[in-house]
């Protein structure tokens, strides 16, 4: 998956926020971070884009944070931190 370079001051321009942020600290997905979908036997996992932008999970009592993810095809869904594993540098799994 070709991943466009970002800046350090990079603003994502949909949700006008900064890309990089203290929750790179905090072990959480960056910008230009790959997502893989949910792993499916005998299904090839799709490759999303992390956007950088975030926001707290409005789930009672959760604690995660809404990651946007872009999608071939140009989808973007918010997978939550708590369900989500670190495969590999730079690549997440939503469980
Ligand atoms: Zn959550």
């Amino acid at each position: 998956m070709q991943l466009p370079e970002i800046p350090d001051d990079c603003v994502d321009e949909l949700m006008n926020v900064l890309c990089r942020d203290p929750y790179h600290a905090q072990g959480l997905p960056i910008a230009g971070d790959t997502m893989l979908t949910r792993p499916i036997e005998g299904e090839q996992q799709t490759e999303g884009w992390v956007m950088g932008a975030r926001r707290p999970c409005a789930l009672d009592g959760c604690g995660g944070v809404r990651i946007y993810v872009r999608w071939p095809g140009g989808q973007i869904t918010q997978p939550c931190s708590q369900g989500i594993t670190q495969i590999a540098q730079g690549v997440w799994q939503i469980e």
